[in-house]
């Protein structure tokens, strides 16, 4: 594909050819977890009306369906502790365009929307959870309830999602001796389960990445000392490799973003919570899309014409090293995972 393709008005078509048709939403900044590696201890929060409101999100939400987007997450902070998150839910649930809702959470709320969440259309949950031993799992998030959260999960199976998958956050020597017991649960239930390399998205007081950092590779090999994986040739179009663990219906995923190997055929973007559109995770390319919204109130085209221009400042990579200060200041919190 060449450049003149981005003429095309319809589609959202970078300079490199890569259309985008998934889009990460960020709802809120705030959260009831510290997680260790994706927060400082005190945190200071954006004020509400530097958030878009649940109105602007669905209507961006509909300007990227209109433009060949069929793929949101709902992400955060924590997208289950915004007052009326479910109202969005539904709206986003609504559009024929829209083939898979998905949800990145906690799990801390989920006992209670789990129900709510499947009625609204939402069809498929990511549940992070970084380990199954309740001291540890209250130091790594300083403020979580392990129950709470086991319990959730116990509601989403229930509600019947099309899939349901655990994230965990590997780091040396906090809980990496976890890994087995970890798929072993994620097996139990018939779920699935992606162990994510930690990134080094702002700055934070509890630990040096580089001491905690644990490669994708190493949580794989730790897995194979009990059961076999075979590569599985889904593709995420992600920093994600999936496997399937030999007679058992769960897959695990090993999510590197270290890796520069997804980069050419990334599909995706990200509005943080404040709105603006980050072209690349690992990049500070952005769109102030608040800023655009409301200098044009109800302004349908205007949005859609700046998300079709905003393709020309794709990066065509990342850049990632837990070895050096983060270029990135934004915690992951602001970014949504
Ligand atoms: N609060 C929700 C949750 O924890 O699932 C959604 C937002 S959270 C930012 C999304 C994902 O990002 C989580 O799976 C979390 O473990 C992961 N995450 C946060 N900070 C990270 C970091 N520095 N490196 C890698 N993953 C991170
Ligand atoms: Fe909150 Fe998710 Fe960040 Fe943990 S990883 S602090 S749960 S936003």
């Amino acid at each position: 594909m060449n450049k003149s393709d981005t003429s095309n008005t319809n589609k959202l078509i970078d300079r490199f050819g890569r259309q985008v048709t998934y889009v990460r939403l960020s709802v809120t900044d705030r959260c009831d977890f510290r997680c260790q590696y994706c927060m400082s201890e005190n945190m200071q929060f954006l004020p509400r009306q530097k958030l878009l409101t649940l109105e602007e999100l669905a209507s961006v939400g509909k300007t990227f369906a209109s433009l060949g987007v069929n793929k949101i997450r709902i992400t955060g902070g924590e997208p289950l502790v915004r007052k009326n998150i479910i109202w969005l839910f539904e709206q986003l649930g609504q559009m024929e365009q829209i083939k898979d809702l998905t949800l990145t959470t906690n799990g801390s709320q989920l006992h209670k929307y789990a129900e709510n969440l499947k009625s609204a259309g939402v069809t498929r949950i990511n549940i992070s959870i970084d380990s199954l031993k309740d001291n540890r799992f209250k130091d790594i998030t300083r403020t979580g309830n392990l129950n709470q959260v086991l319990k959730g999960i116990d509601s989403a199976i229930a509600a019947g999602f099309n899939k349901i998958k655990l994230n965990t956050v590997i780091m040396k020597n906090h809980n990496h001796d976890e890994i087995i017991d970890l798929v072993d649960f994620a097996i139990e239930r018939n779920i699935d389960i992606s162990f994510i390399e930690e990134m080094p998205l702002g700055i934070i007081d509890s630990h040096a990445r580089d001491k905690t950092f644990y490669s994708s590779d190493k949580v794989r090999h730790d897995i194979e000392t009990k059961y076999s994986l075979t590569s599985s040739n889904k593709n995420t179009a992600g920093p994600s490799k999936y496997y399937a663990i030999n007679n058992s219906d769960s897959s695990v995923g090993f999510i590197s973003p270290h890796s520069h190997n997804f980069c050419e055929s990334c599909n995706r973007v990200r509005v943080t919570a404040e709105g603006r559109l980050l072209l690349c995770l690992g990049q500070e390319h952005s769109v102030d899309l608040r800023d655009i919204i409301r200098r044009h109130p109800g302004d349908f085209e205007k949005l859609r014409s700046s998300l079709i221009a905003a393709m020309d400042l794709k990066p065509e990579s990342h850049e990632f090293n837990v070895n050096i200060e983060p270029v990135i200041l934004r915690h992951m919190n602001m970014t949504g995972g």
